[in-house]
C-alpha cells in the first residue's frame, strides 16, 4: 500500500494544491485545516507522514507537533513562514524532522517528503502502541495477524482476500471511530480507484459473512448515512 499522508493546512488554495501534487506522486492523503482537529486524526490514525502548517487555528502547529509526539512516533514536516526563524528551531527541537519555508516549490516538498519516508518509516509495531503483541490487532476472540497475513477467531483461520484484509486491518485500528465509505475505499483501493463506490459495503457484506454470520457475532456495525465502525466492547 502507498504511504498515507496526513496534510496540515488552512490556506485552502495551497492545501488543494499540494494535495493535488501528492496523490499524482501516488501518495494517499488526507486533509485538515484546523490544529485540534489534526490532532485527533493523528492520534487516532495511522500516517507515514505529516505535512504541518504551525499557523493554524484551533491549535498552532507548534503545539499539535509536541502533544503528538509525546504519544507516538511519526515523521513531521513543518510549512513555516519565510521569517519565522524561531519556529523552525522550536520545531526542530520538539522533534519534526524537517521544515519547509513557504512559498516552496512542489519538487522540493516532494524530495523532502521521499526522504523523510526512508528515514523514518513508522513500523506497524510503533503505530499499534506499546504493550501490545508485534503486528496483532484484536477484537473479542478475533484476532488479525498482519505479518503472517492471517485471521483467526477463536483458533479458527478464516480465508480472505487482500482487500477484505485490509478492510478489516484498518476498521480493527480505528475500533470506536466511525469510518466513512470514502476513507474505508482510499485506504482499501487507493485514491486512484475509480470503479463503482458500493465497493465497501460489498466488502462489509463478504466479512459480515465470512465472520459475524459464521461465528454468530455482530462485529461491524453500520451507522447510517455515515459509515461502519466496530466498536470495542
Ligand atoms: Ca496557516
Amino acid at each position: 500500500m502507498s504511504a498515507v499522508i496526513l496534510l496540515v493546512e488552512d490556506e485552502e488554495k495551497l492545501a488543494r494544491f499540494v494535495e493535488l501534487e501528492l496523490v499524482h506522486e501516488g501518495y494517499q492523503v488526507e486533509k485538515s485545516g484546523n490544529g485540534r482537529e489534526a490532532l485527533d486524526l493523528a492520534l487516532q490514525n495511522h500516517y507515514d507522514l505529516i505535512l504541518l502548517d504551525i499557523m493554524l487555528p484551533g491549535l498552532n502547529g507548534l503545539e499539535v507537533l509536541r502533544r503528538l509526539l509525546k504519544e507516538k512516533q511519526v515523521p513531521v514536516i513543518l510549512l513555516t513562514a519565510r521569517d519565522a526563524v524561531m519556529d523552525k528551531v522550536s520545531g526542530l527541537d520538539a522533534g519534526a524532522v524537517d521544515y519547509i519555508t513557504k512559498p516552496f516549490a512542489i519538487e522540493e516538498l516532494l524530495a523532502r517528503i521521499r526522504v523523510a519516508l526512508k528515514l523514518h518509516p513508522v513500523s506497524l509495531q510503533e503505530s499499534a502502541g506499546a504493550g501490545k503483541e508485534e503486528g496483532v490487532l484484536r477484537w473479542q476472540d478475533l484476532t488479525l495477524d498482519e505479518p503472517r497475513r492471517q485471521v483467526r477467531y477463536a483458533g479458527h483461520e478464516i480465508p480472505l482476500t487482500n482487500r477484505e484484509f485490509t478492510m478489516l486491518k484498518v476498521l480493527l485500528e480505528n475500533q470506536d471511530i466511525v469510518l466513512s465509505r470514502d476513507v474505508l475505499l482510499n485506504r482499501v483501493c487507493g485514491y486512484d480507484y475509480a470503479g463503482e463506490t458500493n465497493v465497501v459495503d460489498v466488502y462489509i457484506r463478504y466479512l459480515r459473512s465470512k465472520i459475524d454470520d459464521t461465528f454468530g457475532v455482530r462485529m461491524i456495525t453500520t451507522v447510517r448515512g455515515v459509515g461502519y465502525v466496530i466498536k470495542s466492547e
